[in-house]
């Protein structure tokens, strides 16, 4: 498979409301989209998106990585999926954002021409083709806002289904954070709620956090101390932590994994295709989870497309499964880019919904136009 053209349509969304997290207020999607078309003329839809303190990429340095990137693409006759990533690799070390925006487009195409859904071949391409056929993934829900609107939000959408929860904690002060977290906690009463501190408490805070009576019906926190801190102080957190802890920002790959999973400083890790390069990656990332019998979440970055959602989805749809919920963060957009926005159905996405050939997502151009960033607009490479 040779490509005949690449467009790169760097995008700016506004959200619905803005995202408060410990450490940025998130007001738009600064993601960026691919269109690759092969000599057949069939075109494979590619997304990524700026994390500056996720993975220190921004939209300009994502944009100028990923031209790069596909002009080394353009060149090469692609031939099977498994070598992607060792492909990019030769033309750009790092850059996982840039690497999974091309790799994304690039399986689309393969699994146009095979004629499967990406997550099919996810399975193939993995040896796990004899999995059960896909159970719905739960769909977990971020709140934000005042503490009554999080709570009226909440109510409101588990009347829909929803019974998978993540609240962004470290915005407030550490009393604030405790009463909030147990005033939705007794809101939500059994469902499966998490805390996201993104990395910004101290080690004595989040022990503090972790072990108070009013976070205990929590069912992880996740990256409660900065990934810059010594592993001795994970290995501290958790040894006085009775709930499970879960790695974001400290899990960039198998490496980390090992690392923070050797060393029993985690339940489980929340993945995302920016941070590791892709949806293959990703997958030998869910793997190497599984049998170390680590939890998963699957996560985009806020925000991105039904793109990218449907691409992380299609991870949790190849390994049957991602126990810590599946956060797509389309929901969040003012407007998504394609007539049919990927949505949740009683709180979960079933596999129907990506059953068609390809990413199961195909952007309507119009929509894509309307979102271009004004700062960059559309660049043909
Ligand atoms: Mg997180």
């Amino acid at each position: 498979m040779k490509i005949k053209s690449a467009t790169l349509f760097p995008l700016s969304i506004p959200l619905q409301a803005p995202m408060k997290m410990s450490g940025e207020t998130v007001t738009h999607a600064n993601t960026l989209l691919l269109r690759l078309v092969d000599g057949g003329g069939k075109e494979g839809w590619g997304e990524t998106s700026a994390a500056p303190l996720m993975t220190g990429e921004t939209l300009g340095s994502v944009l100028a990585n990923t031209a790069y990137l596909l002009k080394a693409a353009k060149e090469v006759s692609w031939t099977d999926p498994c070598q992607i990533g060792n492909i990019q690799s030769r033309f750009l070390y790092a850059n996982t954002s840039a690497k999974s925006c091309v790799e994304l487009a690039l399986l689309d195409l393969f699994a146009q021409a095979k004629e499967e859904p990406v997550w099919s071949l996810l399975r193939k391409v993995h040896r796990i083709e004899s999995l059960a056929a896909p159970d719905p993934l739960p769909v977990l829900r971020m709140l934000g806002g005042s503490l009554e609107t999080e709570i009226a939000d909440a109510l409101a959408l588990r009347d829909q289904g929803y019974r998978h929860w993540k609240i962004k904690v470290g915005v407030h002060d550490l009393n604030s954070d405790l009463r909030r977290v147990a005033a939705i906690c007794a809101a939500l009463e059994g469902d499966t709620i998490s805390a996201d501190v993104n990395g910004a408490f101290t080690l004595e805070q989040a022990v503090e956090f972790c072990r108070s009576d009013l976070t205990s019906r929590l069912s992880f926190v996740e990256q409660p101390i900065a990934a810059d801190h010594s592993i001795s102080d994970f290995v501290n957190l958790k040894t006085a932590s009775p709930l499970p802890i879960c790695l974001d920002e400290s899990i960039h790959g198998i490496d980390t994994i090992n690392v923070c999973a050797d060393n029993g400083v985690m339940d489980g890790a929340s993945l995302k295709l920016i941070k590791l390069g892709g949806m293959l990656p990703g997958m030998r990332a869910a793997i190497e989870l599984e049998k170390r019998g680590l939890n998963l979440n699957l996560a985009c970055k806020v925000a991105e497309t039904a793109l990218s959602a449907a691409a992380t989805a299609s991870i949790g749809f190849a390994m049957n499964g991602a126990p810590w919920g599946l956060s797509m963060s389309n929901a969040y957009l003012e407007y998504d880019i394609c007539d049919v926005p990927l949505a949740a159905s009683q709180g979960r996405l079933r596999v129907e919904q990506l059953n068609s050939v390809g990413i199961g997502v195909v952007p309507n151009p119009s929509l894509v136009k309307k979102a271009v960033s004004k700062e960059w607009g559309i660049i043909e490479c």
